[in-house]
């Protein structure tokens, strides 16, 4: 075998890796496999819950095919069960949930909606934070395992430190009760999915892409998608797209998303997203959706330039919880939720007020009259 030849074969045999765990799907005939070795690369993948209005994408390395759209759990309780229930009667086959979401109610509904038979066989579920002792969440659940597990992030150094998270991981997979490590993150969103990509223990990402950042995003998706690491995109109106919700979903998924989590309360809204998901082009585009520049003027995009504040304020957490959750989404209890999860030496009480912040945001984002309105209105939700 010459060297040419070898390439070849080494190429071929990545390419027949990717494919397997669901990178490169069908995409491999048009690239010169047999139809016999794209459907055995395949066959490799973990379905689940298909409906046929709906479409599904492989999520990396995880083998998981997901669906366009994953239902997003923050907003969860007894009385907006229907919109999960017609979610998943429609193909969602992904749910998001965090112990501490609705003060509780979230993950004690979707325990509930788990608990009648056939559902948890549905969907595979995502669950925010890595923590040793997960029996209690398992049994609110009512299962004996989570499918992907979150490990919360928003610094790249700590990412690059994450072993501890990846520790645990590894002991909960023993133990059979998580089955893949993902990584979450709501700051410094390119730099935390490089250092991700870098250590390369996380089988999929999920970051919050707009279209205030997804220029800058896009050499890290494809990154991503040349490693096998599925990407789910979160918070992805931060940003009004001027087509409307389909040119985010459009641009999202040509620069090579997964599926998109969506908060969804009502039927209505399930309604309107599974057609918005449906109807958007499918595939990846080398050259992207052409005509859309960040949108970024006084929008933060999470860039991370303001990260070393001097008085070390969580800048991006408060100002993307206030102006998403509170402003944007009028959400209020839970925009009041994130606010209280931030360590007390790093909420807007921490400000000297040297405008470093504001000097250095290439958006004009106006950081310190944020943080203060944040501070005083999550402050007074009890
Ligand atoms: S103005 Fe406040 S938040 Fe901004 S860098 Fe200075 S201390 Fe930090
Ligand atoms: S406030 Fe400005 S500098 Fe800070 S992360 Fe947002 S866009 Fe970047």
């Amino acid at each position: 075998m010459d060297n040419e030849d070898r390439k070849n074969t080494i190429a071929r045999r990545e390419f027949l890796e990717r494919l397997s765990t669901g990178a490169l799907g069908a995409a491999g005939i048009a690239m010169g496999l047999s139809s016999i070795e794209a459907s055995a690369a395949q066959a490799k993948l973990e379905r689940r819950n298909e409906q046929p209005e709906m479409v599904y994408r492989p999520l990396g390395r995880t083998n998981l095919n997901v669906s366009r759209l994953s239902f997003g759990c923050i907003a969860l309780q007894d009385d907006r069960l229907p919109a999960l229930e017609m979610a998943v009667e429609r193909g969602v086959n992904l749910v998001h949930v965090c112990s501490g979401y609705n003060r509780g109610r979230a993950i004690r509904a979707l325990g509930k909606f788990l608990k009648k038979p056939g559902n948890r066989d549905k969907v595979w579920i995502m669950l925010k934070h890595v923590s040793s002792n997960i029996d209690d969440k398992l049994r609110i659940l009512n299962t004996d395992h989570i499918d992907i597990i979150c490990a919360p992030i928003t610094r790249p150094d700590r990412v690059r430190k994450s072993e501890h998270e990846r520790e645990k991981f590894e002991k909960l997979k023993a133990q059979g009760k998580v089955r893949f490590l993902n990584l979450t993150t709501h700051g410094n969103m390119q730099q935390c999915m490089e250092a991700a990509l870098d250590v390369g223990w996380y089988s999929s990402l999920l970051p919050v892409i707009d279209l205030t950042n997804i220029e800058r995003m896009r050499p890290t998706l494809q990154r991503a998608a040349r490693q096998n690491v599925g990407v789910v995109a979160m918070k992805i109106l931060r940003k009004r797209p001027p087509d409307g919700e389909k040119g985010i979903v459009r641009t999202l998924f040509a620069a090579g998303v997964a599926s998109i989590l969506k908060t969804m309360n009502s039927r209505r809204e399930v309604e309107r997203w599974i057609e918005t998901v449906t109807t958007a082009p499918q595939e990846p585009s080398r050259s992207g959706v052409a005509g859309l520049g960040d949108c970024e003027e006084g929008v933060c995009s999470l860039c991370g330039l303001c990260e070393d504040c001097p008085n070390g304020v969580a800048i991006q957490e408060i100002v993307l919880g206030y102006t998403y959750y509170y402003q944007q989404l009028g959400w209020p209890e839970i925009a009041a939720e994130r606010y209280r999860e931030i360590a007390p030496r790093a909420t807007a009480l921490s400000c000297r007020d040297c405008g470093r912040c504001e000097q250095i945001c290439p958006n004009g984002v106006p950081v310190r009259t944020i943080i203060r309105e944040a501070h005083k209105r999550l402050s007074a939700v009890v």
